[in-house]
């Protein structure tokens, strides 16, 4: 068994694009996958409730993309990331981890030998101010959230100007929500992990 973190710097500040040929893949794909070909989401009780509306409109993103794969509501909890070891409970939960660059996190565990994820859990970074319309001065929760999920899915970020427009692009900003619909090639991207 062995764990990866898998992090990310999702604050954009500057973007300095050097022109290079990363036109080549359209999707990022780690590899690893579900065997179930679903993932139960779990919400941590320390997420407003006001926010659920926009973690399942993340999940549905994906849910409608045209592959087989589900993500399905797997009830509250008081689990936390699992950093020690995968305790098969996949939550999404909040914590302030500092002024980081980081707006949140997944980390996730698979098996070695055959490539099947175990766990993924997703940290929002609270020390960052979050808006569930787009506010110009806060990050977009459920943009964030569709992102996070499709490292759940073990698509890795894209960056460089060929793909600013997708959800799996590695950088928001404020008041940004575009990464809440998928564009063409992340629906390439879990249709090719999980064709129907
Ligand atoms: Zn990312």
């Amino acid at each position: 068994m062995f764990k990866k973190i898998y992090y990310y710097f999702f604050l954009l500040v500057t973007l300095l694009f050097i022109m290079k040929t990363d036109i080549a893949f359209s999707f990022n794909y780690k590899g690893f996958y579900w065997t179930k070909g679903q993932m139960g989401v779990s919400v941590h009780v320390n997420i407003p409730s006001v926010a659920y509306g926009a973690l399942q409109g993340a999940a549905n993103a994906w849910n409608n993309a045209g592959s087989s794969f589900k993500f399905y509501y797997a009830g509250l909890t008081t689990a936390t990331t699992s950093y020690s070891s995968p305790d098969n409970i996949h939550v999404i939960w909040s914590q302030n981890t500092g002024d980081t660059g980081t707006l949140a996190v997944n980390y996730f565990w698979y098996y070695i030998s055959s490539g099947e994820l175990i766990d993924s859990d997703i940290e929002f970074n609270t020390y960052y101010p979050w808006s569930l319309s787009g506010g110009p001065n806060k990050y977009d929760i459920q943009s964030v959230a569709t992102h996070e999920l499709g490292h759940s899915l073990n698509l890795g970020d894209l960056y460089g100007p060929f793909h600013t427009e997708k959800t799996m692009y590695g950088y928001t900003s404020k008041g940004e929500t575009k990464q809440r619909t998928l564009h063409q090639d992340d629906i390439n991207g879990i249709r090719f992990i999980y064709p129907h």
